[in-house]
């Protein structure tokens, strides 16, 4: 962990243009709740703004630019949202990839998935008594979200999952993300993993640009594992991250979008 640079920083920024003008191929991927659209009270609110679609669109007709969204919604949900096709969907933190018509699920999280409907059911019996809590079945991982539920009953929230997943120690795991626990699969999996399995299956080279952008913990998982010389950025100031560099909000993520897009037109109209 380190503190990351601002990295519309002069010095930073140029190069960071630099190295996108002349890599071979870009594959540019990023989460969607805190980087793309600001977290809301309802995960069902975020819409994508229509800006923000229309540069994903744009990005994703430009030659030599691979684009892909990596997230812990399931892939029904990131698609609905998005709507673009000719990108790539990592969905449930990567257990799921969907590219054109064609998606892969991880073989372990197949297995799992009976044992995590049953626990789906005793679930929403246990923690509907807790008021404002929100459970969603995401396909391969369970989310229980808590942004409405009063912060004194949080504890017992936790408490409460702890002991319904205990029994299938082993075969479940708990994880936290920004106001929302998690049941998945426990397998060594993150969003880390999921994206070298990307970047080795639309065969990334060392010529080629990784940019990965996250807001939140589980993308701490990838920018740790993501090679050294990827452009790892992290939203939101923060004292210590795996990530190389940070901007402020989503409007500098939107800014970062359009710079790539101009960068790339000019390199289009100099060669
Ligand atoms: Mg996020």
């Amino acid at each position: 962990m380190t503190v990351p640079t601002y990295l519309f920083h002069g010095n930073v920024w140029n190069s960071i243009q630099h190295r996108i003008t002349t890599s071979n191929r870009t594959f540019l991927l990023f989460d969607y709740d805190g980087t793309l659209v600001p977290i809301k009270k309802q995960p069902s609110l975020s819409i994508l703004p229509v800006k923000m679609r229309s540069l994903i669109a744009q990005l994703s007709i430009l030659p030599n630019i691979f684009v892909g969204i990596v997230t812990g919604r399931s892939l029904y949900d990131i698609r609905n949202l998005v709507r673009i096709k000719n990108i790539l969907y990592a969905a449930n933190h990567g257990f799921q990839i969907h590219y054109k018509k064609q998606t892969w699920t991880h073989a372990d999280a197949k297995r799992v998935l009976p044992l995590l409907n049953k626990v789906d059911v005793v679930l929403a019996k246990s923690l509907t008594p807790i008021k404002g809590v929100l459970l969603e079945n995401k396909g391969v991982t369970l989310s229980v979200h808590y942004r409405n539920v009063n912060p004194e009953r949080v504890r017992r929230l936790k408490r409460v999952l702890k002991q319904i997943i205990q029994p299938y120690d082993g075969m479940l795991k708990i994880t936290t993300g920004k106001k929302v626990f998690e049941v998945r699969p426990c397998i060594s999996w993150d969003k880390g993993q999921a994206i070298l399995r990307i970047l080795k299956m639309f065969r990334a080279t060392d010529k080629s640009i990784i940019i990965f952008i996250g807001d939140d913990k589980t993308d701490e998982d990838a920018f740790k594992l993501l090679p050294s010389r990827a452009v790892t950025i992290r939203v939101g100031k923060n004292k210590s991250s795996n990530a190389k560099y940070f901007v402020r909000n989503t409007s500098e993520v939107r800014q970062f979008l359009e710079n790539i897009i101009s960068l790339k037109h000019n390199q289009r109209d100099h060669l």
